[in-house]
């Protein structure tokens, strides 16, 4: 891949972990972002000699090694992340997916652990957070470290053409696709996070809000791309620049 090119998706990739962590999708240290680089190959958010977490990922955290792990470029001490499994198995068994995001948003962990059914009650308050809801959030079972790739196997097939999964007693992992892949996938897991805070809070209340009519499900666009993931995407990055964060 071009130097320029390589370069610019690092920076991508590294101020998609910091929108991670600042928003709270991830405690302390634990998540990671990858992107497609080619049929085999991934940028991936690896672990450094000087690792101070997601949040504070720093665009050289970020480097290039195929779906085995294996190194495409030297890797300087850095070492790829132990759930590289996560990212390896889904890259190989979805040709469609360009980028993954893996990380413990602390809301979905709890609604996974108390059966908090994520259930379609709100609407336009945030549609790609419904149509999750409206679709069905699939459930990996296993609270397992996915460290190896049989693991990560599983992983992918409780994840199956869904855009996320919850991964319970543990985290999720989301996917994007196309030339905004990161930006999509960011954007589905903040969805999730978002779901998965309103089923708890309502859970807490009494868990009856009622679920949405088919007439106002039909009256929930898609609306598109550009404005779900690219201008959400952007606005997160506006944030970190006002909080002081933005690698630039
Ligand atoms: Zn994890």
């Amino acid at each position: 891949m071009d130097q320029t090119d390589l370069v610019g998706r690092r920076l991508l990739v590294a101020n998609a972990c910091r929108i991670l962590g600042a928003r709270g999708l991830s405690e302390d240290l634990l998540g990671h972002v990858s992107l497609r680089t080619g049929p085999d190959r991934m940028l991936v958010r690896c672990r450094g000699p000087r690792e101070e977490g997601l949040f504070l990922t720093r665009p050289a955290d970020v480097r290039e090694v195929d779906l085995d792990g294996d190194p495409v470029e030297e890797l300087d001490g850095w070492a790829v992340p132990n759930e590289l499994p996560i990212h390896a198995e889904i890259l190989r068994a979805r040709p469609d997916v360009d980028a993954v995001v893996h990380c413990h948003p602390p809301s979905v962990l709890l609604a996974g652990l108390e059966g908090v059914p994520l259930r379609p009650v709100f609407g336009a308050y945030n549609i790609p957070a419904a149509r999750l809801a409206l679709d069905g959030v699939p459930v990996y079972l296993r609270s397992v470290l996915v460290r190896r790739p049989e693991l990560g196997r599983e992983v992918v097939a409780a994840l199956g053409d869904a855009p996320v999964v919850l991964m319970r007693g543990h985290g999720i992992a989301a996917v994007g696709s196309g030339s905004h892949a990161v930006e999509q996938a960011v954007v589905r897991a903040l969805a999730l996070d978002a779901l998965a805070r309103v089923s708890l809070e309502s859970a807490r209340l009494g868990g009856k809000a009622p679920e949405l009519p088919p007439e106002d499900v039909a009256e929930l666009p898609d609306l598109g791309g550009s404005f779900n993931d690219v201008m959400m995407f952007r606005h997160h990055l506006a944030r970190l620049r006002h909080e002081g964060l933005l690698l630039t």
